[in-house]
């Protein structure tokens, strides 16, 4: 039996017991108050503290549905063994307006504001907030998704250059079973981008994976489905539950693959070439940009064989230079 409460934001939850409240909140010009849902589950035996979170970024809502599923129709805290702690909506702010980015005052990026600051401005201060709880945290699950076209969800892992946390990172993406991403680092900070809450928390000594999932603005079930089962599937590995680990039911590429980003270096209108999930070779054309005079300015092409994962280019055809259009992947 777990003794003690596990106490955050205005939950203050016993063992064997699933709570639901909020982290904080932001107070709106008008006075109204925007809170962070909060939702705890604490198990009745000792065991690792897994955060689940969600819609750091506005359009980003299949996070919600698979947070839903898991800690309302999944698991019984009277069998649970450790806790977990649910955000199904990281920024509510911009999960109000469907916004990448927080709507107000800093239009920052709430993914690239961690630790955070709590006397600092409004992403700041949420950051602030969601980083009390996942300093509390043994492992994070960070629930993304990536516009239409996705051909099939795959799992983010960033090693930060520490073999214990990596490695426990990797196994974690190992038993949510989609393929694997192992992303280029430390260059994230070289290409002018500062570092995600993925890193953040892995550098603070909490191995971290990040999924992408099909469900931006709309999701279906065969991504939920996927959610759920690599979800349970973590909770399985890290003995949270009982169960044997669970295959997914979609693509899931046998090795892991390095990522490399594409930007466009041209301003116009793109269209893709490739369907996410296919192969590609070194030199192949995934993306073509044409200007708004309706020239062909850039053939966007693959430096090296692979398979071309995603076009996250925010569901806006219309890129400008610097603007992030293909996401490939290398097999290791
Ligand atoms: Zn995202």
């Amino acid at each position: 039996m777990q003794k003690s409460f596990l106490e955050i934001g205005d939950i203050k939850a016993a063992s064997g017991t699933k709570c639901f409240g909020s982290l904080g909140a932001i107070e709106l010009a008008d006075g109204s108050t925007v809170k962070i849902p909060l939702m705890v589950v604490r198990g009745v035996k000792e065991g690792p503290t897994l955060l689940l979170i969600s819609a750091i970024h506005g359009p980003e809502i299949i996070g919600v549905e698979i947070i839903r599923r898991v800690l309302r129709e999944e698991i019984d805290p009277k069998t649970l063994t450790g806790s977990i702690i649910a955000l199904p909506v990281a920024n509510p702010l911009a999960f109000q307006q469907s916004s990448y980015v927080t709507p107000y005052y800093d239009f920052y990026d709430l993914n690239r504001a961690f630790p955070g600051d709590l006397q600092g401005t409004t992403t700041a201060r949420l950051a602030g907030l969601i980083w009390s709880v996942v300093s509390k945290s043994d492992y994070v699950i960070d629930i993304h998704a990536v516009p239409n076209p996705l051909g099939y969800g795959f799992t983010v892992v960033r090693p930060i250059g520490k073999v214990r946390i990596d490695d426990k990172a990797l196994n974690l993406a190992k038993a949510f079973g989609l393929t694997i991403t192992i992303s280029k680092q430390p260059r994230i900070e070289e290409s002018g981008r500062l570092p995600g809450l993925q890193i953040v928390a892995s550098r603070s000594g909490i191995p971290s994976i990040l999924v992408e999932m099909n469900g931006w603005r709309s999701w279906s079930k065969e991504a939920a489905d996927a959610g759920v089962i690599g979800v349970l599937n973590v909770m399985k590995y890290l003995k949270m539950i009982r169960g044997t680990l669970q295959k997914q039911q979609g693509v899931v590429l046998p090795r892991s693959l390095q990522t490399q980003m594409l930007f466009a270096n041209k301003g116009g209108l793109i269209h893709t070439e490739i369907s996410p999930g296919a192969s590609i070779k070194a030199g192949d054309v995934v993306a073509r940009i044409f200007n708004v005079y309706g020239e062909l300015v850039e053939n966007i092409k693959t430096p090296r064989d692979g398979y071309l994962c995603a076009y996250p280019y925010m569901e806006n055809q219309a890129v400008a230079t610097g603007d992030y259009v293909a996401l490939i992947g290398e097999e290791i």
